[in-house]
């Protein structure tokens, strides 16, 4: 069963396309004997890269609804109209074997974690700006314009909600952002921005976004 004063959970947040998952699934890969990331449930539908990508449990509404109420999960949120949750037995699995299990959820799971774990680390990765954010996700194209949209107005309420976060981490180059992941989950030390840098960061970015929106320039 999980301690509350869990040191081995490790919270990383991101707005969708700064590279997370690639980041994270490269720590996994190096660090299998340490570090696992936990398969989240979700009732979205399926997407042709999932399997390369991160690794979910899909269920149906009605299926994710019974985990709830049989609280199965440590925590749940609903993002983009689904749902998503980390379920007690996956983390559990993962923390008894020793491992420190990595939870890659969104920022409103994130305070349902620090709240219940509050030794939980919490991380967050963050675009160089809102410009590059917008390109990646436009290039990336797994969604039509308009989910592309709203991930993108997503972004602007997640870097707002993830200002209290302990870590943060700018993805302007992948092999300096991931050798950050290193130091701060591995390590245990800092990366290349103390916290304070990393909220200026995330200040800088929602000025950038609210400028673009002024000048409708959004997506
Ligand atoms: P995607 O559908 O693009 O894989 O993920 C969408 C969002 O859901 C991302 O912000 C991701 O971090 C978040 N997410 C994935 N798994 C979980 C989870 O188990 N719990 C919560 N709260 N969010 C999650």
């Amino acid at each position: 069963m999980l301690r509350e004063n869990s040191q081995n959970i490790v919270i990383v947040s991101a707005p969708s396309a700064t590279g997370k998952t690639s980041l994270d699934m490269r720590l996994q890969q190096q660090y299998q004997q340490q570090l696992t990331i936990v398969r989240s449930c979700t009732t979205r539908e399926a997407r042709s890269q999932d399997t390369q990508d991160k690794d979910y449990i899909f269920l149906s509404k009605d299926e994710f609804q019974q985990m709830i109420d049989r609280q199965e999960f440590v925590e749940w949120a609903s993002v983009f109209g689904n749902f998503y949750g980390t379920s007690h037995q996956e983390i559990d699995r993962i923390i008894s074997a020793g491992k420190t299990a990595l939870l890659e959820i969104d920022v409103q799971g994130g305070r349902q974690i620090r709240k219940r774990f509050p030794q939980a680390r919490s991380l967050f990765i963050l675009p160089p700006t809102i410009a590059e954010l917008r390109r990646r996700l436009v290039t990336r194209a797994t969604d039509a314009s308009t989910a592309q949209r709203q991930r993108l107005l997503a972004a602007y309420h997640e870097i707002r909600r993830g200002l209290d976060y302990q870590h943060f981490i700018v993805n302007d180059d992948l092999e300096l952002a991931y050798q950050d992941l290193e130091n701060i989950i591995i390590c245990s030390t800092a990366g290349r921005l103390s916290r304070e840098q990393g909220v200026e960061h995330c200040q800088r970015l929602l000025a950038e976004f609210k400028q673009l929106e002024r000048q409708g320039d959004v997506l």
